[in-house]
């Protein structure tokens, strides 16, 4: 279902009146983690106002760590909410366990799997049984093969609406979190026909290289970015060391926009 000889035309996503996998080039930002509601709010405000046009915003957080903080939980999706009101961005955020389905749908416009469930089979089963789109993130170890059969088992529950998204692999290479391979987005918009999204916080964990992989992903044929913005990484409760400034994060836009157009 999710392959290209299956549906040749490019599947495109509604949410709200925006549409994922058309022409434009979409930009969810925000924090790792929904901490507050006041920074919450901050940065929803920022983020909108240099571009972006989704937040992002994890209330579950999957952490290494028992010990790391694990997110607000259900008070972190009402303050989701509440800035989606402040702003009109529609939110994106992780959901962790079945259970939660439910709440989820409530509060969140796409539902983000994480790259530690995308062989969650019960979870994305889940998740293919409601009207809702899921934005699917390949697993740190996963073959495009795997993150594609992961997403069939959505698909085949009857939920069409996929987008698949490159966050970065585990590989020899130390030097930054993850290897962002950036090959899976025309590789992807090559086997199928759902859109695809990138996410460069997460695929190299280093702020400043956050730009130029979001750059060369849009040129590569991303249709959506994933980027981690904080007001005060220094701060972050999780994944500082990744996050934009909202100054840093304008810059980013200005030049996504600049690539976005010339492709
Ligand atoms: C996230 O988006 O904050 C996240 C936890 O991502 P990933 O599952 O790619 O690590
Ligand atoms: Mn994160």
């Amino acid at each position: 279902l999710a392959s290209r000889d299956f549906k040749k035309t490019d599947t495109v996503i509604k949410v709200d009146d925006l549409e994922i996998g058309g022409k434009k080039v979409h930009v969810a930002a925000g924090p790792c983690a929904v901490e507050n509601r006041v920074t919450l709010i901050n940065i929803a405000e920022k983020i909108k106002s240099a571009g972006a046009t989704f937040l992002r915003g994890g209330a579950f957080k999957p952490r290494t760590s028992p010990y790391s903080f694990q997110g607000l939980g259900v008070e972190g999706l009402k303050y989701l909410a509440e800035a989606k009101e402040k702003t009109g961005l529609p939110v994106i955020s992780e959901i962790m366990d079945p259970r939660d389905i439910d709440i989820m749908i409530d509060y969140v416009d796409i539902l983000q799997i994480g790259t530690r469930n995308m062989q969650n089979f019960k979870l994305l089963m889940e998740v293919g049984s409601v009207d809702k789109p899921v934005l699917l993130k390949r697993g740190m170890s996963a073959t495009i093969k795997e993150l594609l059969m992961a997403a069939e088992y959505i698909l085949s529950r009857g939920n069409e609406k996929v987008i698949l998204c490159e966050r970065g692999i585990r590989t020899f290479e130390t030097a930054t979190r993850n290897t962002l391979d950036l090959s899976a987005v025309p590789l992807l918009k090559s086997l199928s026909h759902l859109p695809v999204a990138v996410d460069p916080s997460h695929g190299v964990g280093k702020r400043e290289l956050v730009s130029p992989m979001a750059v060369a992903a849009v040129a590569a044929g991303a249709d959506m970015l994933l980027i981690e913005v904080h007001t005060n990484p220094e701060e972050a409760l999780s994944d500082g060391e990744q996050s934009l400034t909202p100054e840093q994060f304008k810059e980013m836009m200005k030049k996504v926009a600049a690539v976005a157009k010339a492709v």
